[in-house]
């Protein structure tokens, strides 16, 4: 199962193996990660919603 480091936390997230990019997973942390495709064409997240914008609505 791929696993990807947990951008917040540094904490290890395992990726399901069905999942595309563009899924969400939430994470023990509380953040929501959206899973991503690196350059090397393997799967790994990112936080969703930008980390450098307000998360109010
Ligand atoms: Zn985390």
């Amino acid at each position: 199962m791929p696993a990807a480091k947990c951008p917040v936390c540094g904490l290890e997230v395992e990726i399901p193996e069905d999942y595309m990019p563009g899924e969400l997973i939430e994470h023990s942390c509380g953040v929501v990660l959206e899973v991503v495709k690196n350059g090397n064409g393997l799967l790994t997240v990112r936080v969703f919603g930008g980390v450098e914008e307000d998360w109010g609505e």
